[in-house]
């Protein structure tokens, strides 16, 4: 496959986007902030067998991570990534910097409540803010196209089906199951910053929601039961839970009892690395069963 055309210029990006519609072609874009894992590639994957003409974008957005967060750490490897949507087949490679993205001038931020309140919203005050705001000025800048987003970061993809239906913008998103290793983790750029022993331990979290899905298989539908099923798990591996909470799958309000679709959420801290996985239940079996 060829290589993609690396653009830098939002106006630049815009003009590839609107020639190749002209020549009938259906845009697909995956937004992502790069150090690229099979996870990634995966989504961009799904955006060529959907649209024939692929965008990535990889821009490590500021304005989404806290004041004590790993915005200066997140990895980088740019050259490593362009090879890798190489390797996927990607045409257009977008890799802004921060000031084309947010000028001096520029003030806007997009704002969607209820959706970005509860789980990481809560904890990371200010957070979906930051991507709401990205999202859609990249939305904005690559015009009428559809866009794949992993249902690893769930909220994320809640808040970004909300934003696109309530400011009317010409995307479809279309969600994308979580990519895990061979032994279950869930594929992340931070699993990068995990020492061999976090990286055992990072396990409880695949073991703590699988022990729920099981539960809810034999036909548990206690919600507090089920996340005390799975918070024991990351206990036993002396994880520091952030949450653990089951929510309704499409409002991501508190749910007593988890009927149909009940999200299982777990974010939590193993040593100074973030994780964050999650399970439908009712749709999808464990993260270990498939
Ligand atoms: P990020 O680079 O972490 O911002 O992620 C970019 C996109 O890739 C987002 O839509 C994520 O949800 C998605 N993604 C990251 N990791 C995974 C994974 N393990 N499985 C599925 N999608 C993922």
């Amino acid at each position: 496959m060829g290589s993609p055309r690396v653009l830098r210029r939002a106006v630049e990006l815009r003009t590839e986007c609107d020639a190749a519609r002209a020549r009938g072609l259906r845009v697909g874009f995956v937004p992502t902030m790069g150090a690229l894992h099979r996870g990634h590639l995966d989504l961009v994957r799904s955006a060529g067998s959907r649209a024939s003409f692929v965008v990535a974008s990889i821009f490590v957005n500021p304005t989404q991570f806290g004041p004590n967060e790993d915005l200066a750490r997140y990895p980088r490897d740019l050259e490593g990534d362009i090879a890798k949507l190489s390797s996927v087949g990607t045409d257009v490679v977008f890799a802004p910097e921060a000031s084309e993205i947010y000028p001096e001038s520029g003030d806007t931020r997009v704002r969607v409540s209820s959706l970005a309140d509860p789980l990481c919203g809560a904890r990371r005050p200010g957070h979906f803010e930051g991507v709401a705001t990205v999202v859609t000025k990249l939305f904005g800048i690559v015009g009428p196209c559809m866009s794949v987003f992993g249902r690893k970061d769930y909220q994320q993809l809640l808040v970004i089906r909300r934003l696109v239906r309530d400011l009317f913008l010409p995307v479809e998103v279309v969600g994308h199951p979580i990519v895990r290793e061979p032994d279950g983790l869930a594929m992340s750029s931070r699993n990068a910053y995990l020492s061999a022993d976090e990286r055992a331990r990072a396990l409880a979290i695949v073991r703590g929601l699988q022990e729920a899905s099981v539960q809810f298989a034999m036909g548990e539908r206690d919600a507090r039961r089920l996340e005390l099923a799975a918070r024991a798990l990351l206990e036993t591996a002396a994880l520091s839970i952030d949450y653990v909470e089951v929510r309704d799958a499409e409002t991501l309000a508190l749910v007593t009892r988890a009927n149909e679709r009940a999200l299982l959420a777990v974010a939590c801290r193993v040593g100074t690395t973030r994780l964050i996985d999650n399970v439908v239940l009712g749709e999808e079996p464990g993260p270990l069963s498939r």
